[in-house]
């Protein structure tokens, strides 16, 4: 019986049948090393050959248990959790094979770090960074065929102009060059979308988003189908980024109530969206579930549950001086670097999450100087939209 991700998430990664008794949920498992039965059952485990734990830079109890339920989510063969989002974006980008020499192909509206990290660490190592406009499917499919890429890594929803890629599509496009299609899927979750089910490759979240859902966690998870299991493993144990076990039992706490959160995000972002298409204050508005959106008929299509819980919007005045002013007036909505927390949170990406963009590229993004990115947390949708009304009166 299929079970709805309402249900799944309360209940994946829950520790099974112990010889006397059975926590209800995993504990924090702080050893670092594990004796084993024997010692070649040991040096089994240590080469994969056996199932258990023995180093916990290999896994622990907790981590495994938040993999599991993330994979259940997912549907993916095998996951492993790392420190952060940016070593997840790391391991997944290794786990596709790529060296010197080989072409990476990044949409060009990616996270501002992964852009980073791709056009000066990846750049310095000797791979070829090409930057494609993911949302429109004849420059994916001509870039893919002139360069014929290790991997191509996206975002389903963009960052922060709320653009789309069709995951679909690309899959069939990389299928068809044998480029890994590897997935950021943070701002989307497995409530609204997942990707390995469209074909993807390799999926990454920052757990320190909406999983973790409490700004209270910073993690990273990389999900992927059989094939890469072996390989995920031992990069990791040479990576040495496995998440850190308390870390691990709060993003599973978080996990458990992801589809009840991304729903009310959904429903408050539409909410707050309809509310300042209205604003004589408001130049525009970026959210894939107004109708004026130009890829409203795809996010209807590919997020059929709801369009997400972020917003974007250009204010009239479009300068960094009355952008800073509107955060410095608003009352409840918090001004942080970060999204996906049950509280709303805003930032201004020219200074922030895009920072490390040069200007013109920014320009070319749709990143203007007025530009902010609202994430709609999970409060009354009225308290958002009245803390909103009282920083547009000046
Ligand atoms: N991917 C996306 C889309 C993000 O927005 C972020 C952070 O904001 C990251 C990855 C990186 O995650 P972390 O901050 O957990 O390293």
């Amino acid at each position: 019986m299929t079970k709805s991700i309402f249900t799944t998430a309360i209940h994946a990664g829950r520790p099974e049948g112990g010889p006397i008794s059975t926590p209800s949920v995993p504990g924090i498992e702080l050893a670092v090393s594990y004796r084993a039965a024997n010692v070649d059952r040991l040096h089994a485990m240590l080469d994969g050959e056996a199932e258990g734990f023995s180093y916990a830079r290999y896994g622990n109890p907790t981590s495994v248990a938040l993999e599991q339920a993330l994979c259940t989510l997912e549907g993916a063969a095998t996951a492993r959790v790392c420190a952060s989002g940016m070593a997840a974006i790391h391991v997944a980008l290794l786990l596709t094979g790529l060296e010197a020499h080989d072409t990476l192909l990044l949409a060009q509206d990616s996270y501002g770090a992964t852009f980073a990290l791709v056009d000066t660490l990846l750049r310095r190592l000797g791979v070829r960074p090409v930057f494609v406009d993911a949302t429109d499917r004849a420059s994916l499919a001509a870039a893919l065929a002139e360069h014929r890429p290790r991997a191509l890594l996206v975002e389903p929803i963009s960052n922060p102009v709320l653009r789309l890629c069709d995951i679909a599509a690309a899959a069939r496009l990389c299928n068809e060059h044998g480029t890994h299609l590897v997935v950021d899927a943070t701002f989307a979750t497995p409530y609204l979308l997942r990707p390995l089910d469209l074909g993807a490759d390799i999926v990454v979240h920052s757990l320190s988003k909406y999983i973790g859902g409490h700004d209270d966690v910073l993690g990273g998870a990389v999900l992927a189908r059989e094939e890469y299991a072996a390989d995920l493993r031992s990069l990791m144990i040479l990576m040495g980024g496995l998440l850190d076990p308390h870390a691990a039992f709060l993003a599973l706490r978080g996990l458990r109530t992801l589809p009840l959160r991304m729903r009310e995000h959904c429903r408050n972002a539409a909410r707050v969206a309809d509310w300042l298409i209205e604003q004589p204050g408001v130049a525009a508005v970026y959210y894939p579930g107004l109708t004026t959106h130009p890829q409203h008929h795809l996010a209807a299509n590919m997020l059929p549950k709801g369009f997400g819980g972020m917003v974007g919007f250009d204010l009239q005045d479009g300068n960094e001086v009355a952008a800073l002013r509107f955060l410095d007036r608003l009352r409840m909505i918090l001004p942080v670097t970060t999204l996906g927390g049950v509280a709303s949170q805003i930032l201004y990406p020219a200074r922030s999450s895009h920072r490390s963009l040069p200007a013109e590229r920014r320009r070319t993004l749709g990143i203007g100087d007025g530009l902010l990115r609202l994430s709609v947390g999970i409060e009354d949708a009225d308290d958002i939209i009245a803390d909103l009304a009282q920083a547009f009166k000046v």
